[in-house]
């Protein structure tokens, strides 16, 4: 089975052809980074446009990489949502435009699904599972009895990590997206210093992070006024420190609460070195079976989503072509095939 996958939902342009769900012939992607630079952040009238631009290049480059013919495709798969809507409807017309010409099944996947089963194309996963999302919009504990069945036991309730990320980069002076840099530079700093943890309930699985934000605002703006030198290397190390150790904390927790054979991370944050180091360490000690995605998985792309589609490819589950872009699409509702 050779499922080309399509996906617009952000900022990044992308195109794979993905063999029985997890063998990549071909995975490319056109960031839109440097376009969206001089804004600071991500312009979806602009995102949508370059979107446009690059699609249909790409699909007859991506399939020409992968050494197969277009009619060789067994479907075409897109991400539906959640996304940014003008930037998910750009992939939702290429494929089904795509799907009536060589007349193939359109697969609507879940954006989160494709993070998730980033994991699929380093190797088996084994369920129950565990899976902890962290990205640009999502921070989620999400627990699968079996494949395809998704069951959120945990969310933010404010920022996503991802956001956070890239609003403390902002604040000491990072472009976008400042994850990265802020990770570069906690983990050369020397210098931490205390940031509140929000822990929430006992025994909630869910996320805040806005309070960690406005206390490093706070700590930035304090020394602004009384002219103290900038510590944006303390600061970087410090957010980083408070972030992992309540991602780490919950997420081992819920592991041994919902007693399951395997950790998954996934997401763009789980690229972020600190949470890699710390959540390896973490599971090493605990005995804790943890599967990450190397980092051209972890960020978006568009192989995680023909590993998503594969399993609507089994089912032979397939979306009708009146199917619309859906900025909220739940994934709990699409692992079930119970959109509306
Ligand atoms: P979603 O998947 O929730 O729709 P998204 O697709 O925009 O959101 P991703 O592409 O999965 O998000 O991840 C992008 C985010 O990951 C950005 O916020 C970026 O700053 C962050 N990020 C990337 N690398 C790192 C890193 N090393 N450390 C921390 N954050 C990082
Ligand atoms: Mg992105
Ligand atoms: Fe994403």
């Amino acid at each position: 089975c050779y499922i080309l996958s399509i996906e617009t939902s952000c900022d990044e342009t992308a195109v794979a052809v993905v063999k029985d769900g997890h063998e990549v012939m071909s995975n490319l992607i056109a960031s839109q980074i440097e376009t969206h630079k001089a804004f600071g952040g991500v312009v979806p009238e602009v995102a949508s446009r370059k979107h446009v631009e690059s699609i249909t290049l790409m699909l007859d480059e991506a399939v020409a990489a992968s050494g197969i013919k277009m009619t060789d495709l067994s479907a075409i798969a897109v991400t539906q949502g959640p996304g940014l809507v003008g930037a998910l409807l750009v992939g939702v017309v290429a494929a089904k435009s795509l799907s009536v010409a060589i007349s193939k099944p359109l697969i609507g996947t879940h954006h989160i699904a494709g993070h998730i089963y980033a994991n699929r194309l380093v190797g088996e996963i084994h369920y129950p599972c565990m899976v902890l999302v962290v990205s640009g919009g999502h921070t989620e504990l999400v627990y699968m009895k079996q494949e395809g069945q998704f069951e959120v036991i945990g969310r933010t309730r404010d920022d996503a990590v991802g956001e956070a990320y890239d609003k403390v980069a902002r604040s000491i002076g990072f472009p976008y997206p400042g994850g990265p840099h802020v990770d570069r530079m906690a983990m050369e700093s020397e210098e931490s210093i205390d940031l509140p943890r929000a822990w929430l309930e006992a025994g909630s699985y869910d996320f805040s992070f806005s309070g960690l934000k406005s206390a490093v605002l706070n700590v930035i703006n304090q020394r602004k006024m009384r002219g103290d030198a900038p510590i944006s290397a303390a600061i970087a190390r410090g957010f980083q420190e408070s972030v992992v150790d309540v991602l780490v904390t919950k997420a081992i927790r819920a592991v041994k609460a919902y007693d399951v054979k395997q950790l998954l991370l996934c997401g763009g944050v789980a690229a972020n070195r600190g949470l890699r180091t710390e959540l390896t360490r973490q599971c090493a000690k605990e005995g804790i079976d943890l599967s990450i995605p190397p980092f051209e998985y972890c960020t978006d792309n568009a192989a995680m989503i023909g590993a998503a589609a594969y399993l609507k490819w089994r089912e032979q589950y397939f979306t009708s072509l009146d199917m619309k872009a859906d900025p909220q699409l739940s994934l709990e509702a699409w692992g079930s095939n119970t959109l509306d």
